[in-house]
């Protein structure tokens, strides 16, 4: 069968399914909404509506519970979550945060809008979240906190982050916007480290079409989020606060009919997360006997939430380069619908490593004058340069293929005709070695 990048018929033309997480329940939760006439009730005030109306209080106790967390508080977006708690953990200009340069911006951003330097820390090879030693190494006297993002799922090693965190005093933020359900040793990711954040935009596990969640066990780091949430400043006075520092508010507030969808969705979370869960093992007993190529190992005391679905591209192994793997899959195989605008839900790689984006290449933030770079004496600043972070540029450059054909709503036949594709493709690499740089340059 011939390839179909070089003119054969492809593996499967019609598209894939949505990702299916919403129904009838949806829409009668907004329809209630709608009904009862009050779409928000938050005050920037300190007066009892200062915690927003019935269904954000309803949703942000139902998720405390569920994530074993003493507090939930909404906010509506995992960015605005994660500045929040950046804020809330009392970081300032002057201050080194450790972050991952392998998620999406947001998570070495957020720092900044306190006047925080983010200083990166690299990944571990398989499971692509902060690696201990590296973060032990970037700890200098200026750091007060890590900000860990378990990526595509995976739960970072927390044990021995946490481990570094309290023996040198450090706050430690987990993004979670990848990993809802995920677990470590039976415990669900969030409350492991200060502060979990969680986002419900549309393109995660499940969503209410933009929003997020912070949750913590501490209730004075609770407070100081509602607090930036909604106003702070105009709430410290009435409300008898008197540590004012980052006490300048936002407007982060979610919106009851948001609230509303994020409580029949974290009702469903579970069976959606374990449907991700039991495609991927599908998927991977299909996907054996590909020469170069492995999925990406979780530990065993981990349970993945596979935001994304990773695999481990070896070029010597296969003979053929990444790209022309990742060339053929994508012509072998349909775009999802509603998404037809990215193409096949694949390709090579997930994100440059984040000291790449212009802000730390230039070190132009917070106006034009370096602000908060300039924060720290210049021989001293965290190193953006190219290299930082070795081992994530490798996996970027070199050794990562991910896609997203493991999410709900895909069925049993879509699964086996991903992995049809991938035979084809790993049958034909002789042919694809010898046709690729007629077509690769392309
Ligand atoms: C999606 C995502 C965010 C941001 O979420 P929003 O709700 O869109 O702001 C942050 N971090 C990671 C790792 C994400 O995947």
């Amino acid at each position: 069968m011939t390839l179909a990048l070089f003119g054969g018929s492809p593996t499967r033309s019609q598209p894939f399914p949505r990702h299916a997480t919403y129904g009838e329940e949806e829409r009668l939760a907004a329809e209630r909404v709608l009904t009862s006439g009050i779409l928000s009730r938050f005050l920037g005030s300190w007066h009892p509506d200062f915690y927003g109306g019935p269904e954000v209080q309803a949703f942000e106790e139902e998720w405390a519970t569920a994530y074993e967390a003493r507090f939930a508080v909404s906010v509506n977006s995992a960015t605005s979550g994660l500045q929040a708690a950046v804020g809330a953990c009392g970081l300032e200009p002057g201050d080194e945060i450790i972050v991952s340069p392998y998620s999406m911006c947001a998570s070495a951003t957020a720092p900044l809008i306190y006047g925080a330097v983010p200083r990166f820390a690299d990944i571990e090879r398989e499971r692509f979240t902060l690696c201990p030693a590296s973060v032990e190494a970037a700890i200098t006297s200026r750091t007060k906190a890590i900000l860990v993002v378990h990526l595509f799922g995976c739960p970072a090693d927390m044990d021995a982050l946490m481990d570094i965190a309290d023996r040198h005093n450090l706050m430690v933020i987990e993004d979670c916007a990848q990993a809802p359900f995920a677990r470590l040793n039976g415990k669900p990711v969030g409350t492991l480290g200060h502060l979990g954040v969680f986002s419900l935009n549309y393109h995660k596990h499940v969503h209410t079409g933009e929003g997020g969640v912070v949750v913590t066990n501490d209730p004075v780091l609770a407070e100081r989020l509602q607090l930036i949430r909604n106003h702070a400043e105009a709430v410290v006075e009435g409300k008898g606060v008197s540590d004012l520092s980052n006490m300048v508010g936002f407007n982060f507030r979610l919106g009851e009919i948001e609230a509303a969808l994020g409580r029949v969705q974290l009702a469903k979370a579970e069976r959606l997360v374990s449907e991700r869960r039991d495609n991927v093992t599908r998927l991977e007993s299909m996907l054996t006997g590909l020469p170069g190529l492995k999925p990406a190992p979780c530990p065993a005391e981990t349970e993945h939430s596979y935001y994304l679905h990773a695999l481990l591209f070896d070029a010597a192994l296969a003979g053929v380069p990444r790209e022309a793997v990742v060339a053929a899959l994508r012509a072998e195989l349909p775009v999802t619908e509603l998404r037809e605008g990215e193409g096949p839900l694949i390709r090579a790689g997930y994100i440059k490593p984040l000291y790449y984006m212009p802000l730390f290449q230039r070190q132009i933030a917070i106006g034009g004058a370096g602000f908060p770079f300039t924060t720290i004496p210049e021989a001293e600043r965290p190193s953006y340069a190219p290299g930082t972070c070795p081992i994530t540029e490798d996996i970027q450059d070199n050794s990562m293929i991910i896609h997203e054909w493991m999410r709900p709503g895909m069925t049993e036949q879509d699964l086996s005709d991903v992995a049809d594709a991938f035979h084809k493709v790993f049958d034909n690499l002789n042919f694809l070695r010898s046709r690729w740089n007629e077509v690769g340059k392309a």
